[in-house]
């Protein structure tokens, strides 16, 4: 079976193409700024030999051409992967908001598309690019099933008490003002790769997934549930991110509107895109912020305290919620990569049973590996995320259990 997964945004697409027998990537690739003179498509196949990495640089007016662009690519007679769209089973669409709604991924029909975009107000700037990308697909791939793949959904299984704000009770009950949380398909997948390699029945395990990318989001996962993450309402909630605020006193935009005079669209751009790491040194790139660090920058110093400090909040904030910790797991680009990062946020947490080990979390190596000490009680792990994968997964299942229904 052949899943092509589609990740859209308002100027974006990514596609991953999977061949699910053996789980491979047969072709990957990015559309940046659609609809920008400054357009481009960077791609890369996987056929036998050397894979075959291109970008170009041509206009892209929209996502009708984009997705018409990575259809050519994936046909092309000489260096394509498939011969036509027909072989395409499904398409897997990530779909950023499903409300209360969906505790899992689903089949498109007319009803699921009528939700998604009743949904829109709960995510205006995700979820109609969301619709777009499905809307084309179906254009493109008419004989493969449509899947939704909702980031949220896997928090759905968070008891009240985590996803309730002590607001006005009908604040929920009509606009069902609750934290969601995101990047469900990344702690869905970091948390199955874990769960395997825990030695004990599922029911009895708790582990911390610690997503840490240009956005940033924990949770709390026991018995193999989701019963807490740091995300709300939106993706600017919980912890400190590369130009987000995460959490702050609720009484900061009133203060920003009543003295200095700013609107709703400033105080949105200031909370969203002008905070974070951006925030405090002037880039949201953790690279550039540990480099200006290991200069003496003060500014870089002190945003980094900030940042390991609301990751460590966190971390005790959980194992006290769960009254139990297996593992803590560290995914996504800064997760994943920075062994500095890891070994700040684990200093001076023995006294929870997390011991790092310095020499194994600096070598680098590609696959989900153990950085604890032999005496660690809870399990240090980096364990590379693949949402792209875990949509292929997800949509893989739905249309299974849906051809079991009709036979
Ligand atoms: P993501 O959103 O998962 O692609 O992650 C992007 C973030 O990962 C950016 O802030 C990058 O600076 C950061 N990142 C990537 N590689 C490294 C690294 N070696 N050290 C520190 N941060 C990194």
């Amino acid at each position: 079976m052949k899943i092509l997964v589609i990740n859209t945004g308002s100027s974006s697409i990514k596609f991953e193409l999977f061949e699910m027998n053996n789980k491979s990537c047969l072709s990957k690739g990015t559309i940046e700024r659609l609809g920008d003179a400054a357009s481009s498509i960077s791609y890369k196949i996987n056929k036998t030999g050397e894979p075959i990495k291109n970008k170009l640089e041509i206009p892209i007016a929209d996502h009708t051409e984009g997705l018409k662009k990575i259809v050519e690519i994936l046909t092309d007679p000489e260096n394509g992967v498939i011969k036509d769209t027909s072989e395409v089973d499904a398409v897997g669409h990530r779909v950023v908001h499903g409300g209360e709604t969906y505790s899992g991924a689903r089949l498109i029909t007319d009803d699921v598309m009528a939700k998604v975009k009743e949904l829109i107000p709960l995510a205006p700037l995700h979820n109609p690019a969301n619709i777009q990308g499905i809307e084309v697909a179906e254009q493109f791939f008419p004989e493969a099933a449509q899947v939704a793949v909702f980031d949220t959904a896997f928090h759905q299984t968070m008891p009240a008490k985590s996803y309730r704000y002590p607001l006005p009770n009908e604040l929920y009950e009509k606009e069902k003002i609750r934290a969601y949380g995101f990047h469900g398909s990344s702690h869905s997948y970091v948390s199955k790769q874990m769960l395997e390699a825990l030695e004990k029945p599922v029911a009895e395990t708790a582990i911390i997934t610690i997503h840490l990318g240009n956005g940033c989001s924990m949770a709390a996962v026991k018995g193999g549930k989701c019963i807490d993450t740091s995300m709300g309402l939106s993706p600017l909630g919980g912890l400190m991110m590369g130009t987000r605020t995460g959490d702050i006193d609720p009484s900061i935009p009133f203060f920003l509107a009543s003295k200095m005079g700013l609107d709703l669209q400033e105080i949105d751009k200031i909370l969203n895109k002008q905070s974070g790491l951006k925030g405090i040194t002037g880039s949201n790139d953790m690279r550039d912020v540990m480099e200006l660090r290991a200069n003496g920058d003060e500014n870089a110093i002190l945003a980094i305290d900030m940042y390991v400090q609301r990751i460590k909040k966190f971390i005790g904030a959980y194992a006290a919620e769960m009254g139990a910790l297996d593992s803590i797991v560290f995914t996504a680009g800064i997760g994943e990569n920075s062994d500095e990062l890891r070994s700040l946020i684990c200093d001076n947490m023995s006294f929870l049973g997390i011991e790092l080990d310095e020499s194994k979390n600096a070598t680098r190596s590609d696959g989900n590996r153990p950085v604890h000490t032999e005496n660690s009680k809870v399990g240090v792990w980096v364990i590379p995320t693949n949402e792209e994968l875990e949509i292929a997964i997800q949509s893989e299942k739905v249309i299974k259990q849906e051809v079991a229904q009709d036979a």
